[in-house]
């Protein structure tokens, strides 16, 4: 199933509007994964500036294929995100960070933020932030296989994740095919940052093609260069309430989480950046948020 992506106005001082294909109508996960937003490539001066927001229940994973980005957070994480690298934060209870595109390190911003849904027995957990460099990677004719979370053919990913899943990037040369061995009790997506790829079908460039489980393989085919991400895993076990920035499963957690972010309650911590303030959530729907 291919789903295509929206555009959606990022709540930033530069009103920036990024790619979004999940979570979709017709389909919310794939595995863990529930959120898969592309920005640019776009010119790094007008590219990212989100102030201070929260999370809960969740990991926020950024990936970016050119430009820096400085990352803050209520634990006291300073840190430039670069391409390459595998930025993974995990919000557990709760935590709030702000994301900074660096004007002069490099003309273009262009990154991935993926967000990764935490089971119950982990999603209360303290946060804590790590950056990852020196990713293990697979060499095959045509193609360079990164993996960033998980394990994919053979190699395993050093990041912490709380559920069984698999997110690797792949870069292909024109004219190149890979077959990748997967999992068949895992479903997967396949997200086309740039290219002409096919997997079964055409993939278009932002696009995601899911794939149910029940496979043995994942071919992808680029006609030229081109940037692929992987992401699979276990079909998740729980409905999960998402709503702004925050992974619930009631809609008491979401009202509270809610009121104590804006409220600014120790909670979300606090942390001093270049761009100042905070975003306030806004106001809920006139309706019982139901997990699904
Ligand atoms: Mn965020």
């Amino acid at each position: 199933m291919i789903i295509e992506p929206r555009t959606v106005k990022l709540t930033t001082r530069t009103g920036v509007d990024v790619y979004r294909t999940l979570p979709h109508r017709d389909r919310k996960m794939v595995g863990a994964w529930c959120f898969v937003d592309m920005f640019g490539p776009t010119p790094q001066h007008d590219a990212m500036v989100v102030a201070a927001h929260p999370h809960t229940g969740l990991q926020t994973a950024t990936w970016l294929l050119s430009g820096a980005v400085e990352h803050r957070d209520s634990e006291g994480s300073v840190q430039m995100l670069v391409p390459g690298d595998l930025n993974l934060m995990t919000a557990g209870h709760g935590i709030s960070h702000s994301e900074l595109a660096l004007v002069g390190t490099e003309d273009v911003l262009h990154a991935v933020q993926l967000w990764i849904a935490l089971p119950d027995d982990s999603r209360h957990q303290p946060p804590h932030f790590e950056n990852y460099t020196n990713l293990p990677s697979v060499e095959l004719p045509g193609a360079r296989i990164r993996v960033f979370a998980g394990e994919l053919m053979g190699v395993t990913s050093p990041a912490a994740t709380y559920s069984p899943l698999v997110g690797a990037e792949i870069r292909l040369e024109a004219g190149a095919t890979v077959q990748l061995p997967v999992r068949s009790d895992f479903e997967y997506g396949v997200v086309v940052v740039s290219g002409h790829v096919s997997t079964t079908e055409n993939v278009p460039e932002r696009a995601i093609d899911v794939i149910p489980a029940g496979v043995n393989s994942i071919t992808v085919s680029a006609e030229t260069d081109a940037i692929v991400l992987l992401l699979g895993g276990e079909p998740f076990p729980d409905k999960i309430l998402m709503w702004w920035n925050f992974i619930g499963r009631t809609h008491a957690e979401i009202v509270e989480a809610r009121q104590q972010w804006n409220d600014r309650s120790d909670r979300f911590g606090q942390f001093e950046d270049r761009i100042g303030g905070w975003i306030p959530a806004p106001d809920l729907p006139n309706v019982v948020l139901a997990p699904r």
